[in-house]
């Protein structure tokens, strides 16, 4: 995961606001898009280059999920699209957030957004809808723009009206969203990487010609002097998938699924779980408490209130409760790897250090 913001509502003590990469194998996604992303990632990417010596592919991003539409996840999202735009891009993008059961049922009903009076300014729906008025379509863009919304329950392809399954653009990674609980229609997502194939047993194949090996394998039960090697025999275990949540903005709630990382909101500390309660955030030791019954491997903190000048506080509190916790900030990276330890790569000016 590469880090753009850390901060909640908006800028403040150095931080940006929300939004996140995630980068798989397959390719790459956008988890929000807070205010000024483009910038953030246009200065990303150079220090990639120059202190990581690869540039991340904006071609490979295939699609940007939206936790909530509070502008600090959102308002950078439609100026990044035409950036994209302007820089020539074919691929098609999808993009996927949540939305109230009324929008869902008005879409179906009649087709259109004009008559929802009753639902909150910063509803995705209303988003969308000057979003298109200032020309966030295929059409205007030049590439595939997918818009997808959903109620918790349904999800919904807004420029048909159509109920569809939740798209899953990236082949070997499963995307999966979890309500959750904040002052607008609001999500956790998951992304999970498939399990895989064990690794083909070398060793135990030694010796047979490289056609009996070809064909083990390849999966074939295959004969050899006169006995019948089994290919499942000739392979290690699955290894299975490694999985990421990503909370959004939150009141403390259980997240109702598995994962070895979880990335939460830390908004305030415990001496202001009342006001945490009140605006419908997290405190860190909440995001802990989460962590545990998501039985998370690791937890890394996010979303710090403005008020808070360094997240040291944060991460103490949250290290009462989980065994692994980390405290991002902006330009962070994290690398969770196959045997799910976490490398956590803090950046300094000259570059990223590996935090132990
Ligand atoms: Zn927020
Ligand atoms: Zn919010």
């Amino acid at each position: 995961m590469h880090v753009l913001g850390t901060s909640s509502a908006r800028p403040a003590q150095g931080r940006s606001v929300s939004g996140s990469i995630v980068e798989t194998q397959d390719g790459m996604i956008v988890i929000d898009c807070g205010e000024g992303f483009q910038n953030r990632l246009i200065l990303y990417r150079s220090q990639m280059k120059q202190h990581a010596g690869r540039r991340l592919k904006i071609s490979r991003i295939s699609a940007v999920l939206l936790t909530h539409g509070h502008l600090d996840h959102t308002w950078g999202l439609l100026p990044w699209l035409q950036t994209m735009s302007l820089d020539g891009r074919r691929e098609k993008m999808v993009i996927i957030g949540p939305t109230s059961k009324v929008v869902i049922d008005s879409l179906i009903s009649s087709g259109d957004l004009t008559e929802l009076k009753s639902i909150q300014p910063s509803d995705l729906a209303i988003q969308y809808r000057m979003w298109m008025d200032l020309g966030a379509n295929s059409e205007s863009l030049g590439f595939d723009v997918e818009w997808i919304l959903g109620d918790g329950e349904r999800w919904l392809d807004v420029s048909t009206s159509r109920l569809i399954s939740l798209p899953q653009p990236i082949s070997n990674v499963e995307i999966s969203s979890y309500v959750t609980k904040h002052k607008v229609p609001s999500c956790a997502w998951k992304i999970r990487t498939k399990s895989r194939e064990g690794k083909f047993k070398r060793d135990k194949a030694k010796g047979l010609p490289d056609k009996i090996r070809a064909s083990l394998a390849s999966g074939q039960d295959t004969e050899f002097e006169g006995e019948l090697l089994i290919a499942s025999e000739f392979r290690g275990n699955d290894r299975p998938g490694i999985s990421l949540v990503v909370s959004g903005d939150t009141a403390e709630q259980s997240i109702n699924t598995e994962c070895d990382l979880i990335i939460h909101e830390a908004t305030f500390l415990d001496s202001h779980s009342k006001i945490a309660e009140e605006h419908q955030h997290s405190t860190s030791s909440g995001a802990a408490r989460t962590a545990i019954a998501c039985n998370s491997k690791h937890l890394a903190l996010t979303h710090y209130s403005g008020r808070l000048d360094s997240h040291e506080l944060s991460l103490a509190e949250a290290r009462e409760i989980h065994p692994s916790v980390i405290a991002l900030s902006d330009f962070d990276r994290l690398i969770l790897n196959e045997d799910y330890t976490l490398e956590h790569l803090i950046k300094l000016e000259e570059g990223w250090i590996h935090h132990t």
